[in-house]
């Protein structure tokens, strides 16, 4: 079964380049550890109305919709207002959030300030998840026919700790019956692209169930052989074929 999620990463430095965007990657490689599969990253600017249409857009494509950054305590920061507006939700104080942040100040001997609970606010329908280094929780909300959003903070730490703590335990169960892509990787060096296509279309290289990927960089070229788990064995075959193929040119020291 091929279960397909999107991610939309909200931030106008990410846009303007002051940022890099790491939160595909990280998602991406979490999910494919679960055998799912991240279909979209969409980068947009903190805009009310995109926002929205953005998440309308990807839940016209996917079940599984996660979106970071714009949960902190400043103007910028309107994800929740959003969403709250595309759902037709209230935004509610999540008391517990607010405990925890009057801790994590008071060890820090400082007082809490107004705008540090807008930290705590959350959707009606909310299920909260604890953030272990940061003041911002993830939020996961359903809003209904299966459909399942998270949202997460922007920082790359806080946005980690939240999808390994609480995001990746809960995707686990629901999707027990997924089984992760087999997936092996042949590596050359000093061959370029065209001419491994042309070897491998010479010998009618088209392993059936397997996708390839070629990956160049500095005089080496990475091939990502995958497939459903099912088909792990076509994988083990064309890995076989590509190192007989390739063998003169295999980067056997990677
Ligand atoms: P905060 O409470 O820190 O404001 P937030 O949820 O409001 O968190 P943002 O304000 O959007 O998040 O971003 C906070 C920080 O995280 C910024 O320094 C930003 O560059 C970084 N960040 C946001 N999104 C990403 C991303 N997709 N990849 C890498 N870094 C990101
Ligand atoms: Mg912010």
């Amino acid at each position: 079964m091929d279960i397909q999620a999107e991610l939309i990463s909200i931030g106008n430095e990410l846009l303007s380049g002051q940022t890099l965007n790491t939160h595909g990657r990280d998602l991406g490689q979490a999910l494919s550890e679960l055998g799912l599969r991240l279909s979209r990253d969409t980068t947009i600017p903190d805009d009310i109305p995109i926002i929205g249409n953005a998440v309308e857009d990807a839940f016209n494509r996917v079940d599984l919709v996660f979106m970071s950054g714009g949960l902190g305590p400043t103007t910028d920061d309107i994800t929740r207002d959003a969403l709250a507006k595309l759902f037709g939700q209230k935004i509610v104080i999540h008391q517990p959030t607010v405990e925890h942040l009057k801790g994590w100040f008071e060890q820090r001997g400082r007082t809490m300030t107004i705008a540090a609970t807008r930290q705590a606010q959350v959707l009606e329908s909310a299920a909260v998840l604890f953030n272990s280094v940061g003041a911002a929780p993830g939020q996961r909300i359903e809003t209904g026919n299966g459909k399942v959003l998270f949202v997460l903070p922007g920082p790359p730490n806080e946005f980690n700790a939240i999808l390994k703590e609480e995001i990746m335990p809960w995707l686990q169960i629901r999707y027990a019956d997924i089984k992760p892509q087999f997936v092996r990787f042949v590596q050359t060096k000093g061959i370029g692209e065209s001419d491994i296509v042309t070897i491998l279309e010479n010998e009618n290289f088209q392993p059936s169930e397997v996708e390839l990927g070629f990956y160049p960089g500095q005089g080496k070229v990475k091939i990502r052989l995958s497939a459903q788990a099912e088909h792990a064995a076509n994988v083990t075959e064309a890995e076989q074929t590509l190192n007989k193929l390739l063998a003169e040119h295999l980067d056997l020291f990677e």
